[in-house]
């Protein structure tokens, strides 16, 4: 072989690998974009929503903060019988209109017609609900009740909130497991699939409010021992409030927000949070850590997330 060919094999062994991350065995792999939109400077240039494809069966929508300065994270889970959406978005989003085009997408490179959707929420805060009505009323539509009762039911959670649930979207299992402490309903999803763990508010970069300590701490050292055997390559939340400056976030309210930190976590966060937690003990103090602030909030006094933050 001459020296030519050598080059131009390795040339393309390495573009092989360029366009296709490796991947842990049984573990499907997907990308994030470079930047997420924030809300501006221009919110005349800023779409509504920014659809990213994670891999072709896993796509994360972002709200715009000229719609809503919340600017949660959606989940669009696709299974070969049933699609799944976490959350509907805050403020006077048009969060239908943008997850049925991405269905329809989806349909259409499947050559299907149509797939039922779940709509189920990382909790119930308003900034995650907001387009529920959107959806009620879609054919094929089913909506995951919005109370502890309902939501175990539907995923089969014997004990809340200390059983796991599943849900099977087709060839691809979800676990679904209960971790009350921002909120009453909070849920953590562990896709088998991507091996990507979904937190919620309940972990990601910037402001986590804590309404009931002893039941989040509980809820985090859950997590620490499901995910102690499993493989978790990301951790992904519904917001990002941190910047890319180590311990400095954004203003509550912020719309614009260019200097992000990334959205996806790892497991060494949420180890972070649970050897936190223990060591905070009585102690009720905001504690400010590199990537994110855990924010404990007095449960006697109306829940300020998300109209009004302390
Ligand atoms: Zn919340
Ligand atoms: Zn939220």
């Amino acid at each position: 072989m001459t020296a030519t060919r050598v080059l131009l094999l390795l040339l393309s062994v390495g573009s092989g690998f360029a366009q296709a991350p490796p991947a842990i065995a049984g573990i499907r792999g997907g990308t994030f974009p470079d930047k997420w939109i924030t809300g501006g400077p221009k919110c005349v240039e800023v779409p509504d929503w920014q659809v990213h494809e994670y891999n072709e069966d896993l796509y994360i929508i972002r709200e715009s903060g000229c719609t809503d300065p919340e600017k949660p994270f959606l989940y669009l889970f696709f299974g070969k019988d049933r699609a799944m959406l976490q959350d509907t978005g805050s403020g006077p989003a048009e969060t239908a209109r943008a997850v049925n085009g991405v269905i329809a997408k989806w349909l259409k490179a499947h050559n299907r017609d149509a797939i039922p959707l779940v709509v189920m929420h990382s909790h119930s805060h308003g900034d995650h609900i907001a387009g529920d009505s959107q959806f009620k009323t879609l054919p094929g539509v089913t909506m995951v009740p919005l109370t502890v009762a309902g939501t175990a039911q539907f995923f089969a959670i014997k004990t809340w909130p200390t059983d796991i649930g599943q849900i099977d979207l087709g060839d691809r299992l979800i676990d679904i497991i209960p971790i009350p402490g921002h909120d009453t309903l909070s849920l953590a999803l562990y896709d088998r699939q991507t091996g990507i763990l979904i937190t919620g508010d309940s972990l990601y970069p910037g402001r986590i409010y804590v309404k009931d300590f002893d039941a989040f701490k509980t809820s985090t050292q859950r997590l620490v021992d499901f995910t102690r055997d499993r493989i978790v390559t990301h951790i992904l939340g519904c917001h990002i409030e941190q910047s890319t400056t180590p311990y400095v976030d954004y203003q509550i309210g912020t719309a614009y927000s260019p200097y992000e930190l990334p959205l996806a976590l790892s497991r060494a966060h949420l180890l972070e949070m649970n050897d936190t937690l223990q060591e905070m003990k009585a102690s009720r103090d905001r504690k400010l850590l590199r990537d994110f602030t855990i924010w404990p909030i007095d449960p006697q006094h109306p829940f300020p997330h998300p109209a009004k933050r302390p």
